[in-house]
């Protein structure tokens, strides 16, 4: 993409009504527009960012044998009169009536519109156990929308709902969740901790968030420092094998992990001192098993192989998509802009051309440009006529993890520069004629 053909809008001056980085630097890097309270369009450079984080996602739902679909926006009110949550939802819930004087929502989650197609179709534990997932928007009327698009009113969710034929086979759907997510978080470059919370008037232990650790996040948390050093690295995981999630789900769901909501005071202070951490976290995803809660109110049943009917086995799984673009922006960004983990990021390299009427150094660009869009990158031509500052302190806002960096004295002595914008290192490249150290660079 040629920068001067793109549409970046980017702000010169820090907008004043963001109080934390990751609102300020999607604002100034032209990644979202805000069209009302909690409301955002979003533009090209954000746009891309949020499908790289769904893809990644589809991509480990599917992995865990999780299957797409696709619901509406807009839902009926009927069949949360049938769940008894039309009148608990309360305020957040936008309502609104159609042509015909028909109560209808805007969905802030769809456990009930799931239930409704699974009922339709589905009345065999022979069709048992799947796993529906969508992701879409939802509309929650938030009291304070605020952070930009981590608390938004309109924001995009991944929302998975379980359907086991028993309890047992519905933990393991709930393993899967957790593991899946955790994967999802790692492909992220994010360190997500999944703590126990509450689980309402349903009980039990199945229910996790997983948060981000951030000093602007709005939980406060507490956990013991050895599950900050768990990840699942490159362990292939058997998504079939009921103990292998559960030895694996066992060893994230050990170390004490809460949040104020969970918190128990008694149990934390057992941990040796050295390793208790306090601090903030971003709520970043949550899983749930609750049974029969909405399988018993709506009516969805299965008929077992000796002829009893019973209620389906359900949890729900959430990610919060949009929300992720804030908090990995609050892991990852310094004092002058976003520094995107290469899994995320907007393009692979920018090219920067220091001298754009130069003659050499505009071919020379525009052949690197070609060869590497030929080799399957994703790349960004800065072929503004902007100063060489402004180019670099623009391009250090957006936050692409490699900048090619053109100019007249590199390219008359036959180099290039890479810079890498994590820890500001350059290197210098030798200017070939098929570019090969300079496409190995880029794949490392
Ligand atoms: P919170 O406690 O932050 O209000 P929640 O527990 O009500 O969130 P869930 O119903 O668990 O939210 O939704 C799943 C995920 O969707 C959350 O973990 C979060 O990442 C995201 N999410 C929830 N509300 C918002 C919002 N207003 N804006 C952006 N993302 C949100
Ligand atoms: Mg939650």
């Amino acid at each position: 993409m040629y920068l001067s053909k793109y549409f970046l809008p980017i702000l010169k001056e820090n907008p004043s009504e963001a109080q934390i980085a990751s609102h300020r630097l999607m604002l100034r890097s032209g990644m979202i527009k805000q069209s009302s309270a909690g409301i955002y369009s979003w533009l090209p450079l954000g746009l891309k960012v949020l499908k790289k984080i769904e893809n990644i996602i589809i991509e480990e739902q599917i992995a865990a044998g999780h299957i797409p679909i696709l619901m509406p926006t807009i839902q009926p009110a009927e069949l949360w009169k049938e769940s008894k949550r039309l009148d608990d939802y309360g305020k957040e819930m936008l309502r609104f009536e159609d042509r015909h004087g028909r109560l209808m929502l805007y969905g802030p989650t769809n456990e009930e519109l799931v239930t409704d197609i699974f009922r339709s179709y589905i009345t065999s534990y022979k069709d048992l156990p799947k796993t529906l997932f969508h992701i879409q928007w939802k509309f929650r009327d938030e009291v304070r929308p605020r952070f930009g698009v981590m608390r938004g009113r309109e924001f995009f969710m991944k929302d998975g709902y379980s359907f086991d034929v028993d309890k047992r086979s519905a933990i393991h759907a709930y393993n899967r969740h957790m593991i899946s997510y955790l994967r999802t978080y790692e492909r992220l470059g994010l360190k997500a901790i999944p703590m126990k919370a509450d689980t309402g008037p349903i009980g039990g232990d199945y229910s996790h968030e997983f948060l981000v650790l951030a000093n602007t996040g709005e939980s406060q948390v507490f956990y013991d420092k050895e599950i900050s050093n768990l990840s699942l690295g490159e362990q292939k995981i058997d998504y079939e094998n009921y103990s292998n999630l559960e030895s694996i789900v066992h060893k994230f769901t050990t170390p004490y992990a809460r949040t104020d909501e969970t918190h128990d005071i008694d149990l934390f202070e057992k941990i040796p001192e050295a390793r208790r951490v306090e601090g903030r976290g971003i709520e970043v995803g949550q899983i749930f098993y609750f049974g029969t809660k909405y399988s018993e109110s709506m009516g969805a049943k299965i008929d077992l192989a000796n002829g009893k009917r019973i209620p389906i086995e359900m949890g729900s799984h959430g990610i919060g998509v949009s929300r992720l673009v804030g908090a990995l922006i609050e892991a990852n960004h310094d004092e002058q802009g976003i520094i995107w983990p290469a899994s995320v990021s907007p393009f692979d390299a920018v090219i920067i051309n220091l001298k754009q009427n130069d003659h050499l150094c505009n071919e020379i660009s525009i052949k690197i440009y070609n060869m590497l869009k030929a080799n399957g990158f994703d790349v960004l031509y800065d072929d503004r006529l902007d100063s060489v500052g402004a180019k670099f302190s623009s391009m250090d806002l957006i936050g692409i993890p490699k900048q090619i960096i053109v100019g007249p004295r590199g390219v008359s002595e036959g180099l290039l520069e890479i810079k890498f914008r994590n820890n500001g290192q350059r290197i210098n490249i030798p200017l070939s004629n098929n570019l090969i150290e300079l496409i190995n660079e880029l794949k490392k």
